[in-house]
């Protein structure tokens, strides 16, 4: 239930099916109204009127999919809904299937298929880099760059292929060094944008951080001491065991996936070393790791063993912040303690102090990673997947090209690569593959 609902009846003969169940006020006719113009009136079901309603009227091509459409705004009680689908369905109008809407904008050139991708993404987005980056999307950006690639390779087979019609007179008209210097930009430019979806992906689901360290290190503490200060925006996980705890919180419009671990350390107890394991599970997981110490216990060459032996074991590139807590129970400056230690963060959990830097960090590793080489960041896997084999195509040409293999030959691997970037943005398509993308949006979309 909800004050207003809105339903969306798209297709060629919307207004005059239509006009069979909705009296204007004034005796208006749908199917005679402008585009863009809104129309008061009732909707009647077997002589009884249902609602009193408002119908937005869009003129395809100017409509969401690109054909005649209209939107039934009425009140939002869920009986009503149904008496007024019922109604449509009564003059023989069919319930949408999910992502119907977008998929009949894209089948009439709307938009692209990356696009018609970005409006789930728009629609699931919870946060605001998740919700960036499917407005970028959305606005045909990634679209145009994979156009403007498969544009440069274009004229180059076409070049390539034209010497096929001079076969018997030994022409090139297509400049192998020059084309042997495209490919190589075109491997470069496919290939950071692959590399951006490690990033793409974890920002539109959550960046995953582990709080690891030896037990009573604090690490309890400091999950509830970030959680508390972004209270509204906690939400529990399902499916986290009981030892390792897991909540999501926004900062600063990102989302960020913290993972409490059981506590790390040498053990002889065989229970506590599968809790152990566990904790190194978790921190595989993790892009970023939170290693917890407490400052004013541990010794430094112990330390530095033990955050030595978490990277031998953890993953390379996996980026490790040294936090020292219970700075609130030393007595010499920190400085003095533990001078050697990089990076690190000097926290009191329990205090509440040094949150703010630590969260500082937790920005900046986002930040360092948007400030990779390709300007677009990647967020779908069946992309990167597209990506991933037109880059192999593209290695295909090249070792063509150092080989001096034929044109003919040259032209069918740059056709690959073309048509692989194409299955991008749906210029090459397959029902199963709309099927796939559009069976997975929401009924209405
Ligand atoms: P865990 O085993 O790493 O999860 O550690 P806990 O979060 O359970 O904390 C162990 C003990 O250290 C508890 O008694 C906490 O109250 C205490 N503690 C945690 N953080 C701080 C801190 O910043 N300062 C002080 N003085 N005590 C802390």
């Amino acid at each position: 239930m909800s004050a207003i609902a809105v339903i969306r009846v798209s297709g060629k003969d919307a207004f005059v099916l239509c006009d069979t169940v909705f009296i204007g006020k004034n005796g208006k006719q749908l199917a005679n109204q402008k585009g863009y113009t809104i129309h008061f009136g009732e909707i009647h079901l077997d002589g009884n009127v249902i609602d009193e309603v408002l119908v937005s009227v869009f003129r395809g091509p100017h409509s969401y999919t690109g054909e005649d459409t209209l939107e039934i705004s009425c009140h939002g009680s869920t009986f009503i809904q149904q008496e007024i689908l019922s109604a449509l369905y009564s003059i023989g109008i069919q319930p949408a299937k999910p992502g119907e809407f977008t998929l009949r904008s894209f089948l009439n050139g709307k938009m692209d298929l990356s696009q018609a991708e970005a409006v789930a993404d728009l629609i699931s987005s919870e946060n605001r880099a998740s919700h960036n980056l499917a407005i970028k999307q959305l606005r045909g950006g990634f679209s145009q760059e994979i156009a403007a690639l498969r544009e440069r390779l274009m004229n180059f087979a076409a070049l390539i292929e034209l010497e096929l019609d001079f076969s018997t007179e030994d022409v090139e008209f297509a400049d192998r060094s020059l084309l042997r210097t495209l490919v190589n930009y075109v491997i470069d430019v496919v290939h950071n944008l692959r590399d951006s979806y490690a990033m793409g992906n974890v920002l539109k689901q959550g960046i995953p951080v582990t709080i690891a360290g030896r037990p009573n290190a604090g690490k309890s503490t400091l999950l509830n001491a970030l959680l508390n200060e972004d209270r509204a925006i906690v939400s529990p996980i399902a499916g986290t065991t009981r030892d390792s705890i897991e909540d999501s919180i926004v900062i600063d419009g990102i989302s960020f996936r913290f993972i409490d671990t059981a506590g790390i350390r040498d053990s002889d107890d065989e229970i506590e070393n599968i809790g152990i394991e566990r904790s190194y599970a978790k921190i595989d997981e993790a892009e970023i790791v939170l290693y917890l110490f407490d400052a004013s216990h541990s010794n430094q060459q112990q330390l530095l063993e033990d955050l030595s032996g978490l990277r031998a074991r953890t993953n390379l590139g996996k980026f490790i912040i040294p936090v020292g807590n219970k700075v609130d129970q030393l007595d010499d400056s920190v400085a003095d303690v533990f001078n050697q230690l990089e990076g690190a963060v000097w926290i009191s959990a329990l205090k509440k102090n040094g949150i703010e830097q630590l969260k500082l960090e937790l920005l900046n590793w986002v930040n360092v990673g948007l400030s990779g080489p390709s300007e677009t960041i990647v967020t779908n896997a069946r992309h990167v997947d597209a990506l991933r084999r037109a880059e192999e195509n593209l290695i295909e040409v090249r070792k063509g090209l150092n080989n001096h293999i034929p044109g003919d030959l040259l032209a069918i691997d740059i056709r690959a690569a073309l048509s692989t970037l194409a299955e991008i943005t749906g210029e090459v398509n397959n029902e199963d593959l709309l099927g796939h993308i559009f069976g997975k949006f929401c009924i209405g979309k």
